[in-house]
């Protein structure tokens, strides 16, 4: 079996628990996906990514990559996925930095304390968020590959200043080839021990970055089926915000991992290869080409 239902979820009142399998997948609409152990590990495609993601481009199912990773540029990821063989424009990548700009832009910060690679400060400067560290309003950490005890000494004490903190994501390590390394959240960790202050965080599985989600692909919650790899930031804002949820057992989570779990799938794969047979057998990839293949609204 390359595709089973989850567990039933936990009857907690909600009755909006219908499993995936029954009514609700008869309506998946756009699919987004978790990058990071569902479509790829680094530069190695997963098994049935490819074929998945052609097949809701031919069907004109609109798509969406999703990353929380904040150490690269949108457009690095558009390069990143193009030469993989992935169909992709810019529109299709929504990382956890885009979650944050649209954040800050909803306010009247525009000069973080930014904690981030070169390539993302300068992001960050092209959609007006100036990252100088000079008279700074915020701070916001991200991962930074660049990470130095200069910048975490500065964060520390801006955060202590009482600046409004912020994080693009929770995650407390990024999986790589050679094993996990330490990610935004573990930065977190490391400045909460120093300050006691937690970062209020944008990307998933945070409000603003479902949002940001929902807004690119423009269908209803319901409709919109997120797929990846972890439980607590993926499976865990899908349920949080009505989408269906998918877990493809390819990256962090495992089935052991899932019995223990408070945050419960719609639907569990081996792979996307198990996900694409799924979407084929009700009907969503049977759609008439529609509008722009990956778009959306
Ligand atoms: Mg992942």
């Amino acid at each position: 079996m390359s595709e089973t239902l989850a567990t039933s979820p936990p009857s907690d009142g909600a009755g909006s628990s219908a499993p995936f399998g029954a009514e609700r997948a008869e309506r998946v609409a756009a699919v987004a996906f978790d990058l990071d152990g569902t479509i790829y590990l680094s530069s190695e495609l997963l098994p049935g990514a490819l074929e998945l993601v052609e097949a809701l481009a031919m069907a004109g199912v609109p798509y969406l990559f999703a990353t929380n990773n904040s150490s690269k540029t949108g457009a690095q990821y558009v390069e990143h996925l193009r030469s993989l063989g992935l169909r992709v424009t810019r529109r299709e990548v929504l990382t956890s930095n885009d979650a944050a700009i649209a954040y800050l832009r909803g306010t009247s910060l525009r000069r973080p304390y930014l904690v981030a690679t070169p390539e993302v400060v300068a992001e960050y400067r092209a959609e007006g968020i100036e990252a100088t560290g000079e008279r700074p309003d915020s701070v916001l950490l991200t991962f930074d590959t660049t990470l130095t005890y200069d910048k975490l000494r500065r964060a520390s004490d801006l955060i202590r200043a009482g600046l409004p903190y912020f994080a693009t994501h929770p995650d407390l390590v990024c999986p790589t080839p050679s094993g996990p390394v330490p990610d935004c959240g573990a930065f977190a960790a490391l400045l909460h021990a120093a300050t006691g202050a937690q970062p209020l965080v944008l990307g998933k599985p945070e409000a603003t970055m479902a949002g940001a989600i929902r807004a690119r692909l423009g269908v209803a919650a319901g409709t919109l089926a997120f797929v990846g790899d972890r439980l607590y930031t993926d499976v865990r804002m899908a349920n949080a915000h009505g989408f269906l949820a998918v877990l493809t057992l390819t990256g962090e989570a495992t089935r052991a991992d899932l019995l223990a779990s408070p945050h419960v799938p719609d639907l569990v794969v081996d792979d996307l290869g198990g996900l694409h047979r799924y979407l084929h057998r009700v009907g969503t990839l049977e759609q008439r080409p529609s509008a722009e293949p990956g778009g959306g609204g």
